[in-house]
């Protein structure tokens, strides 16, 4: 599932390779990815590429047209850069934009691939004016990295798991990284978000920041076009249950839930606790 340091990297990898490209063509193979019919991607050709950007766990891609590519990966998606064709059988292929570059000057695609059987991905060509309007984008809470206002953002009586994973609270976050934030702040997954003091929250903060940052400084450093199928996610905590804690050796513990799990480390979160799935995934709704 990428989230806010996948997502990003991937902007950034795009917008350096095909930033004042320009679109030669742009068609959807995946019959049910486009949720906007107008204007038609066929208005994409001639148009140039002026940023891949992103917005929460949104790729944007803007064109000299006044127009945007939104993109939602959601959990199975992945935005790559090839330099051949996607071949007609290629059943993972949602959208191919095919762009030429100046230098040197050579046709690329910008391809959206979708693992597994679920067609879930999603996107949808706007009007630049209309970008901030759209509902994909304008109930999204502030950006998760670099510097969220969270002191402001923190008042619901809710677990901190989910208030951090909503992103209409706080955009980027999803089901891996909150464990690792939560682990790294020392924060019990179940604390209600308006119970954290000034020096809960501040470690929170940090904790985000650092975190957050410290993916993206790793994905600098191991993520290179074509962007891969599988991103190498220096995760500690989210998928170790049952391993060590890095930090203090106490086993790992998880809750399992329907459709996630959540992991923890009960010396350092919980007080020494272990706690039971059931009662939790009651406190959880
Ligand atoms: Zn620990």
């Amino acid at each position: 599932m990428p989230e806010l340091p996948e997502i990003e990297i991937t902007a950034r990898r795009l917008d350096g390779a095909l930033h004042g490209a320009e679109i030669a063509s742009a068609l959807a193979p995946g019959v049910k990815v486009m949720r906007t019919f107008e204007p038609p991607l066929s208005v994409l050709a001639g148009q140039r590429i002026e940023r891949v950007g992103r917005r929460g766990k949104h790729l944007l891609v803007e064109t000299s047209g006044e127009l945007v590519l939104v993109i939602h990966l959601m959990s199975a998606g992945r935005l790559q850069l090839y330099e051949r064709k996607a071949g007609p059988r290629d059943r993972t292929s949602r959208l191919l934009v095919r762009a030429l570059l100046d230098d040197p000057s050579r046709e690329v695609e910008l391809r959206l691939r979708e693992f597994g059987s679920k067609q879930a991905a999603w996107v949808k060509l706007l009007r630049r004016a209309e970008l901030e309007q759209d509902e994909s984008i304008a109930k999204l809470g502030p950006e998760a990295w670099p510097t969220p206002p969270l002191r402001e953002l923190l008042g619901a009586p809710r677990p901190l798991h989910a208030v951090l994973r909503d992103q209409h609270v706080i955009a980027g976050i999803g089901r891996s990284w909150v464990d690792e934030i939560l682990w790294e702040a020392r924060l019990s997954p179940f604390k209600r978000a308006g119970d954290l003091d000034d020096r809960e929250t501040a470690s929170l903060a940090q904790a985000m920041a650092d975190t957050l940052g410290g993916a993206i400084d790793h994905y600098e450093q191991t993520v290179k076009l074509p962007i891969p199928d599988k991103l190498p996610m220096p995760l500690k905590v989210h998928r170790h249950e049952g391993e060590p804690c890095p930090r203090c050796e106490t086993r790992l513990e998880a809750v399992h839930f329907e459709d996630y799990v959540i992991a923890y480390c009960p010396s350092c979160q919980t007080g020494g606790r272990t706690l039971k799935d059931r009662r939790l995934s009651r406190l959880l709704k």
